[in-house]
C-alpha cells in the first residue's frame, strides 16, 4: 500500500522560489570582477534568473542543452545557476584553472551551446574558442560599459537580462532530469562528466544544511571560498537559499588579505574551502596581527586538513573547524567532522584524534572499506582498505560513458581512496590509492607524514612522494617550504619527525622548494611533484 502524501518533484526552481518568499531581502553580496563590491537580494537573483531563462529561450537554448560557465563566485553565476537547472537545461561549470587544451575537451564533450565567462577571462576564451566550432554564444559576464572590444562577436550579459521580462514560469519535469554537470580533474586520462540531478542536489542541499554537516541557518552568512567550478561550491549555492543564510560571493579575490576584508566587514559566520587556502589566510592574519570576528565556522575538505592548521584555527582564531571529505563524484558532501556528546570527556588529546579524521558519513551516505578481493573490513578505526560509497548524491556512471560499468557489485562507487572506518561512523583517509609508499611490502601514509611536518614550526608547506627505491622499491621523500623568517635543516625535520612516526616511516631526504604544485582543484600535484624527482634514490650517487 502506498502512502498517501503529495509527491511533487524535488527542483532546484524550489530553492530560489522558496527563497524569494521567505527570505526577499536577505543580500548576496559580491566582489566584482570588474571592481568593488555589489549587493542584492534574493528577491532579485529570482527575478534576473527567470528574466535569464526568457534570454536563454531566445537563444535557443532548449531543456537538455548544456549551458558553459568559466566564471568565479558572483551574483551572474549564481543567477545562471537557477535559470539553467530551472528551465531544465544543464549548468556546465568548467575551471579556468585548467589548461586551454583541456576546457576545449571538456567544453566540447559536453556539447556546450553558450558559455557564459567572467572578464578575467577573455584572453583564455580567444584562445579556446577557436578550438570550440560548436559553440553559438560566448556572452561576457559584464554591462556594457566593461564589454572588451574584441575581433569575435560577444553577447554582453547584462543586455541579455534586462532587455527580458521575468514573466516566466518555473516548468515542473522529473526530478531526476539532469540539473548540472561537473568534470574530474582528470589526472589520469581524460576528464569525466558528472551529471548531477535536480534530485540529488536538493537531497545533498538538505543534508548540508543538517546541524552536524554545514549546518546553514537564516541567521548566518556563508562565503564559499570553494569555487562555484569546483563541485559547485560544495553545494553551498544550493544550501544557503535553502535556509536563507545570507551569500558573500568573492570572485576573483581569493588572496588573504581579499577574504579576509569580506569575513570582517560581512561578519561571515561560515566559509567553505581547501586547506591551502587558509594557509595563505593564516599567514595573512599572523602577519597582520589580526583576529576575525567570532563565530565562525569554516568547512575544510578537497585535501587533508593537517592537525596543525586546525590547531592553529581553533587556538588562534577561534574558528571552529569541520574537516570534510568528498569527491566530484560525491556532489561532494559524504564525511564532516563533529563532535559527539560523548567526546566532552576526552583528554584534549584523544579529541585532536577525533578531530583530525575526515569526519563522520553524512546521513543519505553509505561507506565502507574493502580488501584487494572486495570482502568488507571492519569498523575498528585500525584496518584500511580501499573506500567504497553510495547514496543519493553519488555518481552511478559517468556522463557519455553509460554502459562502462562504474560501480562494483553491490552498486558502490569505488573512491581511489584508503581509508578506515570506525564504529562512530567516522572515516579518515590514509592516502590515495596511488600516493600511497609502498616501502619493503609495508605501506607508508603520504598524507600522515605531511600532517606531521606541518606541525614544525619552521614549516609552512610540506609534500611527501614515493620514489623508485631498489633496495625498498620505494622511500618518501619530504618536500618542504619553509616559513618566511624561519630556518630549518633537512636533519633536523627528519629529527622532529623521528618520535612522531614510525621508524621506518621517516623519510630518507628531505628537499626544499620556494612552493609547492597544485593542482587546478588547489591539491598537491604530487604527479608533478614525481616527474620533477623522477630518478632520486636511484640516480644519486651511492644510491641503494
Ligand atoms: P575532487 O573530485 O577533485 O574533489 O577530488 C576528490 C579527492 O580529493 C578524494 O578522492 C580525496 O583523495 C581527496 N580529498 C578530498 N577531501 C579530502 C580530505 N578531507 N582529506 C584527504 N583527501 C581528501
Amino acid at each position: 500500500m502506498n502512502g498517501l502524501m503529495m509527491n511533487q518533484p524535488l527542483l532546484i526552481s524550489s530553492l530560489i522560489r522558496h527563497a524569494d518568499t521567505c527570505h526577499h531581502d536577505t543580500e548576496i553580496v559580491s566582489r566584482l570582477t570588474e571592481g568593488g563590491l555589489h549587493r542584492c537580494t534574493y528577491g532579485d537573483a529570482h527575478r534576473r534568473s527567470r528574466q535569464l531563462v526568457r534570454a536563454l529561450l531566445r537563444l535557443g537554448v532548449a531543456a537538455g542543452d548544456r549551458v558553459g560557465t568559466l566564471a568565479w563566485n558572483n551574483y551572474r553565476h549564481f543567477e545562471i545557476y537557477y535559470a539553467v537547472s530551472g528551465m531544465g537545461a544543464i549548468c556546465h561549470t568548467v575551471n579556468p584553472r585548467l589548461f586551454a587544451e583541456q576546457i576545449a575537451y571538456i567544453v566540447n564533450h559536453a556539447g556546450d551551446r553558450v558559455v557564459f565567462f567572467d572578464l578575467t577571462f577573455v584572453k583564455l576564451v580567444e584562445t579556446v574558442r577557436p578550438l570550440c566550432p560548436a559553440v553559438e554564444h560566448w556572452v561576457v559576464l559584464t554591462d556594457r560599459a566593461h564589454l572588451p572590444a574584441g575581433a569575435a562577436p560577444l553577447l554582453c550579459y547584462e543586455d541579455l537580462v534586462t532587455a527580458e521580462s521575468d514573466d516566466y514560469e518555473w516548468p515542473e519535469f522529473s526530478e531526476e532530469t539532469a540539473a548540472a554537470l561537473c568534470y574530474t580533474s582528470g589526472t589520469t586520462g581524460n576528464p569525466k562528466g558528472v551529471l548531477y540531478s535536480h534530485r540529488s542536489t536538493v537531497l545533498h542541499a538538505y543534508a548540508i544544511n543538517l546541524p552536524d554537516s554545514m549546518g546553514l541557518s537564516a541567521r548566518d552568512t556563508a562565503l564559499p571560498v570553494v569555487p562555484m567550478f569546483h563541485v559547485n561550491a560544495w553545494g553551498l549555492p544550493y544550501a544557503a537559499p535553502m535556509v536563507g543564510a545570507k551569500m558573500v560571493l568573492p570572485g576573483p579575490g581569493l588572496d588573504g588579505a581579499s577574504l579576509c576584508e569580506l569575513y570582517a566587514a560581512e561578519r561571515v559566520t561560515i566559509s567553505a574551502g581547501v586547506p591551502t587556502i587558509w594557509l595563505n589566510t593564516l599567514a595573512h592574519l599572523r602577519e597582520k596581527n589580526i583576529r576575525l570576528p567570532s563565530p565562525h565556522r569554516t568547512i575544510i575538505g578537497g585535501a587533508a586538513a593537517s592537525a596543525a592548521l586546525i590547531h592553529a584555527l581553533e587556538h588562534e582564531q577561534g574558528i571552529e573547524v569541520r574537516h570534510s571529505w568528498g569527491m566530484t563524484e560525491t556532489s561532494p558532501a559524504a564525511t564532516i567532522n563533529t563532535f559527539k556528546g560523548q567526546h566532552a570527556a576526552l583528554s584534549a588529546e584523544a579529541r585532536d584524534q577525533v578531530h583530525g579524521k575526515q569526519g563522520r558519513i553524512v546521513p543519505g551516505v553509505e561507506l565502507r572499506i574493502v580488501d584487494d578481493a572486495g570482502r568488507e573490513l571492519p569498523r575498528d578505526g585500525a584496518a584500511f582498505g580501499d573506500l567504497e560509497v553510495r547514496g543519493h548524491w553519488i555518481c552511478r556512471e559517468y556522463f557519455k560513458e553509460e554502459g562502462a560499468g562504474v560501480l562494483r557489485p553491490g552498486g558502490w562507487f569505488p573512491t581511489g581512496d584508503v581509508a578506515t572506518l570506525d564504529a562512530d561512523g567516522y572515516m579518515r583517509i590514509v592516502d590515495r590509492t596511488k600516493d600511497i609508499i609502498k616501502s619493503g611490502g609495508e605501506w607508508i601514509s603520504s598524507i600522515e607524514l605531511e600532517n606531521q611536518a606541518l606541525g614544525h614550526p619552521a614549516v609552512a608547506g610540506a609534500a611527501v612522494i614515493g620514489l623508485p627505491h631498489e633496495r625498498w622499491s620505494e622511500r618518501p621523500l619530504l618536500i618542504v617550504v619553509k616559513r618566511a623568517g624561519h630556518e630549518v635543516t633537512g636533519a633536523e625535520l627528519i629529527e622532529f619527525l623521528r618520535s612522531r612516526v614510525a621508524k621506518w616511516w621517516l623519510p630518507d631526504a628531505v628537499e626544499f622548494t620556494d612552493a609547492i604544485p597544485l593542482t587546478a582543484t588547489g591539491k598537491i600535484s604530487k604527479r608533478t611533484l614525481r616527474a620533477t624527482y623522477a630518478g632520486y634514490y636511484t640516480k644519486q650517487p651511492g644510491a641503494t
